[in-house]
C-alpha cells in the first residue's frame, strides 16, 4: 500500500517520502480516506501509531483545495495538551506541506505573546495551539475562529485529564456549526464518550494498537533498593552499562531537579525537564538528548507527555507513578515500531501497593531483582509517600496537577 493509493497528491506524497516514509502505518490507512472524504473522524490512537501524519496530510489536502486564508482568521485548527505536542505537530504540518501554499502557525503559553500576536496578523492557514493561550488571544481579539472548516483535537483524553474541558467547551462554541471534526484519543473514558457524542456527526470510527499492547514489546524489570539509595544505584546502572539516551520519570518536580543534579555532579549529563522550566530550557533538554549529548533526560509524566522521541533504549522509573495507567504510558517511549526496548523500575519498600497495582493492570508480575551492594535493609519500614495521594478511580488526577499551561506553581 502506498500513500498515493490512499488519495494524496503528489506534493503531499513528495514530502512524505522525502520524510523516509515508505508505506502508510495502520492508522494512516485508515484516517487519510476518512479525512480526505470530508466526514467527522473518531480515533482511537496513541502517540507511536503515525497518528500525527495520519490527521495533518488529508487536512493539508483539503485546505489545498480550498480558498487562502485571510490574516487572523485560519482555516483548521489543531488543539493539543502541551506545547511540546503542539511544537511537533506544527513542525509536521510546516514538513509535509513543503511543497503546498498554506501557512501554519504554533501558539502555547509561557512564552512572549507578542510574536504571536504579529504573525496572527499575517495569513494563518493551520494553526496548531494549546487551548489556554488560544482563548487570550481570542479574548485580546487578535484571532477569529469563524473561519475554522476543521477541527483536531489531539490527544483528547490528556487534554481532559488536565483540566482543559472549559476552555476546550468554551473554543466550540467559537467555531461555524458546519465544520469537519477529528477527534484522537488514547483512551475512552465515559467523559471523552461524551465529548464525542456532543461533537461528531456520524464519525468515522478507527481503533488501532490498544495502549497495553506496549507491554508486551518492553522486557520490565525491577530492582528492589532503599529509598534513599536509588540515586546511587541509578547512577551504577548508568555506568555500568554505558546506557544512553535514558528517559528516567519521577513523581514531582523537585525529585527531577534533585536527580538531575545528583547525576551531573557524579559526572553523567543530565537535565530535568517539567512545567516549571522556560520553553527556551525544555527545548533545550530535548535537543540535547535527542541528538544524545544529553545523556539522561529525567521527566514528570506530565512534561513526558507528547515528546516525539521514538524507540527509546531506556526507560527508567525512578518512582513508580500514583496512577497504574501511567506506568505503560511511561514504558511505551520504549520498543515502539518493533524495536525491543527495556524499562526499569526502582521500586522501594514504600511502593509495594503501586507495583501491585501495576502487575494487576498489565495482568503479570515484574520479574524482580537486586543489585548486589544495594540490597534492600529488611529493618527498614515502609514510609507514606510524600505526594502520594491513594490511587484515584479512572484517569482523574489530583488537582495540584491540573495546570500545566500556566505553568503556575503546583504542590508536585
Ligand atoms: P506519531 O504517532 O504521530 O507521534 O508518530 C510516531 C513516529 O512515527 C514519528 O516519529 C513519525 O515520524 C513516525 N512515522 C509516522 N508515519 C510513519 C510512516 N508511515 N512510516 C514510518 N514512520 C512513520
Amino acid at each position: 500500500m502506498s500513500f498515493a493509493s490512499l488519495g494524496l497528491s503528489e506534493r503531499i506524497v513528495r514530502a512524505v517520502s522525502e520524510r523516509g516514509y515508505s508505506e502508510p502505518t495502520p492508522i494512516q490507512m485508515q484516517a487519510i480516506p476518512a479525512v480526505l472524504s470530508g466526514g467527522d473522524l473518531l480515533a482511537g490512537a496513541q502517540t507511536g501509531t503515525g497518528k500525527t501524519a495520519g490527521f495533518t496530510l488529508p487536512l493539508l489536502q483539503r485546505l489545498e483545495a480550498g480558498p487562502a486564508a485571510t490574516p487572523g482568521k485560519p482555516r483548521a485548527l489543531v488543539l493539543t495538551p502541551t506545547r511540546e505536542l503542539a511544537a511537533q505537530v506544527e513542525e509536521s504540518v510546516r514538513e509535509y506541506g513543503k511543497y503546498l501554499k498554506l501557512n501554519s502557525m504554533v501558539m502555547f503559553g509561557g512564552v512572549n505573546i507578542n510574536p504571536q500576536i504579529r504573525q496572527l496578523k499575517g495569513r494563518v492557514d493551520i494553526l496548531v495551539a494549546t487551548p489556554g493561550r488560544l482563548l487570550d488571544h481570542v479574548q485580546q481579539g487578535h484571532l477569529d475562529l469563524s473561519g475554522i472548516g476543521i477541527l483536531v483535537l489531539d490527544e483528547a483524553d490528556r487534554m481532559l485529564d488536565m483540566g482543559f474541558i472549559h476552555d476546550i467547551r468554551k473554543i466550540l462554541a467559537l467555531l461555524p456549526k458546519s465544520r469537519q471534526n477529528l477527534l484522537f484519543s488514547a483512551t475512552f473514558s465515559d467523559e471523552i464518550k461524551k465529548l464525542a457524542d456532543g461533537l461528531l456527526d456520524h464519525p468515522s470510527l478507527i481503533e488501532v494498537a490498544r495502549r497495553n499492547s506496549a507491554t508486551e514489546l518492553v522486557s520490565q524489570k525491577v530492582y528492589r533498593v532503599d529509598r534513599e539509595r536509588k540515586g546511587a544505584l541509578l547512577a551504577h546502572l548508568v555506568r555500568e552499562n554505558d546506557w544512553h539516551q535514558v528517559l528516567v520519570f519521577t513523581r514531582t518536580k523537585h525529585g527531577a531537579n534533585r536527580l538531575a543534579d545528583q547525576l551531573t555532579r557524579g559526572g553523567i549529563p543530565a537535565l530535568a525537564i517539567h512545567g516549571n522550566k522556560s520553553q527556551a530550557a525544555r527545548t533545550r533538554a530535548l535537543s540535547e538528548f535527542k541528538d544524545g549529548s544529553l545523556q539522561v533526560l529525567v521527566a514528570t509524566d506530565i512534561a513526558a507527555r507528547g515528546i516525539d522521541i521514538s524507540e527509546l533504549p531506556h526507560v527508567v522509573n525512578f518512582e513508580l507513578p500514583n496512577v497504574a495507567e501511567d506506568y505503560v504510558h511511561r514504558i511505551g517511549r520504549t520498543g515502539r515500531a518493533g524495536c525491543e526496548g527495556e524499562a526499569v523500575s526502582l521500586v522501594c519498600v514504600d511502593e509495594d501497593k503501586l507495583l501491585a497495582g501495576i502487575e494487576r493492570l498489565i495482568k503479570s508480575k515484574i520479574r524482580a531483582e537486586v543489585v548486589p551492594g544495594f540490597e534492600p535493609d529488611p529493618s527498614i519500614r515502609p514510609e507514606p509517600i510524600p505526594n502520594g495521594r491513594t490511587q484515584l478511580p479512572g484517569r482523574q488526577r489530583p488537582p495540584s496537577r491540573k495546570d500545566p499551561r500556566t505553568g503556575r506553581q503546583s504542590k508536585n
